[in-house]
């Protein structure tokens, strides 16, 4: 047992420890077209010092207030995320939308539970099913800069089609393959495309929700879009079709990889040792994204070949 006076002391401690972790993610909004703003996420994987922010997120001045895309990975994003936009403008904020259910997009949300917080159909229930669950892993991958994070659940459906906002007519548009719903919304008055997590530049993809097939079909309807520039979910800003190129070849070079190994047989552990050429692994954090998609979609493509195989036998 140990003595009350230390037990006192830990007690205390973990009450400061939140204070301790209220750390400055040094945001700065990037004006990339008119009032069109976006906050750059590094290319990492989660980790104790960039605390979670390895995201894209963005807003839009509109004359009637301010359209905020994602909300960052924890409370103190989503605070300083607020306070970055009241820098920039007075405006109210009229809306969040989250593009995907996955953390780093949707934990900053508490800083905007005072305004409507939209998403599509899929994404409201994934939250709702899978949000304590990715809040538990946040704090273990990010740790102190999670402290005070809770998850706060959409509170209004998106349907795809034309919004108009303040002079902005917003089209959004739902897609699946990354996720099985993702968001993407092109400003028509800028012809800013923000393509959330169809789309990386630069950084290898994950694919933990991942249905490659679908996220190929939306990579197509995504390059057939009039956009002057495109923020990925995760990446620097493009003015082309380069990201969309590069996501898809990787996909691409992903399942071919994967198909290959089933039908050779190759073990898990063979799999996990990365071929790839140059273009694949210059990829920011190849070798841990690589990894976790074998984990993440091997078993079944071995299922499926080892399936066909035994259709062929019999
Ligand atoms: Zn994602």
């Amino acid at each position: 047992m140990l003595p009350l006076r230390i037990v006192i002391i830990l007690y205390c401690l973990c009450f400061l420890a939140p204070a301790w972790g209220a750390k400055e993610y040094g945001l700065k909004p990037l004006e990339i077209a008119p009032g069109t703003y976006v906050l750059l996420g590094v290319n990492e994987h989660f980790n104790f010092s960039n605390g979670g922010n390895i995201v894209n997120v963005g807003f839009i001045v509109t004359d009637d207030g301010v359209i905020v895309i994602d909300s960052g990975p924890s409370r103190f994003y989503g605070e300083q995320l607020r306070a970055a936009i009241g820098r920039i403008t007075d405006r109210p904020i009229l809306k969040l939308f989250n593009t995907h259910l996955h953390p780093d997009h949707i934990l900053g949300n508490q800083a905007f539970e005072d305004v409507p917080i939209a998403a599509l159909a899929g994404t409201v229930e994934g939250i709702r099913e899978q949000g304590e669950l990715f809040n538990d892993s946040m704090y273990r991958l990010a740790g102190a800069w999670m402290a005070g994070t809770r998850v706060v659940v959409p509170t209004e459906i998106v349907k795809p089609g034309f919004v108009e906002i303040g002079g902005h007519r917003l089209e959004l548009i739902e897609l699946a393959g990354h996720s099985h719903a993702d968001l993407v919304i092109l400003d028509h008055a800028t012809g800013v495309l923000f393509a959330a997590d169809v789309v990386f530049h630069g950084r290898t993809p994950t694919t933990p929700h991942a249905d490659v097939g679908q996220w190929l079909q939306a990579l197509d309807t995504i390059a057939g879009l009039d956009f002057k520039l495109l923020v990925p979910g995760h990446g620097s800003v493009v003015t082309d079709a380069g990201a969309i190129a590069q996501t898809r070849n990787y996909l691409q070079w992903l399942t071919t990889r994967l198909n290959k190994a089933a039908e050779q047989g190759m073990s898990m552990a063979e799999v996990l040792q990365p071929d790839a050429p140059p273009s694949i692994k210059e990829l920011a954090v190849f070798h841990e994204e690589y990894q976790r998609s074998v984990v993440h979609l091997f078993p079944e493509i071995e299922a499926k070949v080892l399936e066909r195989g035994r259709v062929v036998q019999e």
